[in-house]
């Protein structure tokens, strides 16, 4: 069977398997640091690369490789690196992309400290960025400049949930020999895949959908080229940011069930986002979902569904949204997302609370925004809970 010309499901559910000598149902986790060897020679062959064998755990390990071949076919990619967060992922991804005085364009509204690490940490480096909605495509070619080496996107961007049309962005991008970067974590691999419409690296933070169960903290890049590749687990084993064996089993459990988690958390999404348009109190919402989404199209276009991930604002603005978070019981206040449980937050106070206000104000993250993070319970009583809080204002 070529796992590869499979359908999605079954991916899932065998693309990481391994075969071992008991042929385990699962993947066994190899908690070990360090392999032997059988000889000086095969160690000398293994260190010269002409024997591909295991060394060391932070190179590489059965259990985290298992991972990592079944992702990269989850997102047709050459190969993945697993690391121990998503922000592993988006710090290993700029070290080995960027020098001194190389920049890069990225969505404004992105996960928080994505964009903090750059402005306030690799700054110190000569790392530059400039950040754009890019969702309208029209900004990205006018903020590339001759040293512009990335394209950073996330879509739908976090938490304004605008949509950036990855085709035209990778024509863009290639057009002026940059390459692409996709932060896939809102979608996971299930609803939407950049390499095939042109980007040439997705990362996720595997701590929410697709480990999907609020007990993880983990992150994978995806490349599609064996150069980048290579590039990027060096980093990564210089870093020092792998993934630990444990931690790639619970994962690899985890994501068995990715359909059909986000399956239901999208049916349940789609009528929480209806319940809230409808609803008097609520002054807007933005949910890919909603004929009402100014990319309605275009996100079809791209995702397969369209995800548990929900904003919008109260005509009270931040009082009435402060009023809310404190009122439901069901929706815990937390931040993440992905999750089977539904989390709601509000970004401007929380997740990101270090962006600058003009830049808050600038890139869509207003005071009365708040992201509601939808989960696998049943979609009567998620909206029982909201209808409950909202009476309350
Ligand atoms: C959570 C998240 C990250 C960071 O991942 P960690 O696993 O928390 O380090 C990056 N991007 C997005 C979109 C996220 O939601």
């Amino acid at each position: 069977m070529n796992i590869k010309k499979s359908g999605f499901n079954t991916k899932l559910i065998h693309a990481g398997e391994i075969n071992d000598q008991f042929c385990s149902a699962t993947v066994p986790i190899y908690q070990t640091s360090t392999f032997g060897f059988e000889s000086a020679e095969e160690a000398a062959k293994c260190f010269a690369g002409e024997s591909d064998g295991y060394i060391y755990t932070r190179i590489g390990n059965p259990t985290i490789n298992a991972l990592e071949r079944q992702i990269a076919v989850l997102e047709n990619g050459y190969g993945a690196i697993a690391v121990s967060s998503g922000m592993a992922a988006v710090t290993t991804i700029y070290l080995a992309l960027l020098s001194s005085g190389d920049h890069i364009v990225s969505t404004d509204a992105i996960y928080g400290p994505s964009r903090g690490v750059m402005e306030n940490q690799f700054v110190r480096f000569g790392f530059q960025s400039t950040y754009i909605n890019t969702a309208n495509i029209e900004n990205v070619e006018k903020a590339i400049r001759p040293n512009t080496k990335v394209i950073y996107i996330e879509t739908p961007s976090n938490p304004t949930m605008d949509i950036t049309d990855l085709k035209a962005v990778a024509e863009i991008a290639h057009k002026h020999s940059c390459l692409l970067v996709v932060d896939n974590t809102f979608c996971s691999p299930y609803l939407q895949n950049p390499l095939d419409l042109g980007a040439d690296i997705v990362f996720h933070s595997m701590t929410k959908s697709i480990n999907g169960h609020a007990d993880i903290i983990a992150g994978i890049i995806i490349a599609k080229e064996e150069k980048l590749y290579n590039q990027l687990r060096n980093m990564m084993i210089n870093l020092g940011c792998n993934m630990d064996p444990h931690q790639a089993y619970m994962v690899i459990r985890g994501l068995k069930t990715l359909s059909i988690r986000i399956d239901r958390a999208t049916e349940n999404a789609e009528k929480v986002a209806v319940f809230l348009e409808n609803h008097h109190k609520v002054a807007w919402v933005k949910y890919p979902g909603l004929k009402s989404h100014p990319q309605f199209d275009l996100g079809k276009c791209q995702m397969k569904l369209s995800g548990s991930m929900i904003s919008f604002g109260l005509q009270g603005g931040y009082e009435a949204a402060k009023m809310l978070m404190n009122n439901v019981h069901l929706a815990m206040l937390a931040v993440s997302l992905g999750g089977i449980e539904t989390l709601i937050q509000h970004p401007a106070s929380m997740t990101h609370s270090k962006v600058s206000v003009e830049e808050k104000i600038k890139s869509g993250i207003t005071d009365d925004l708040i992201r509601f993070a939808v989960g696998i319970e049943d979609a009567e009583d998620i909206i029982a809970d909201l209808k409950q809080g909202l009476e309350k204002i």
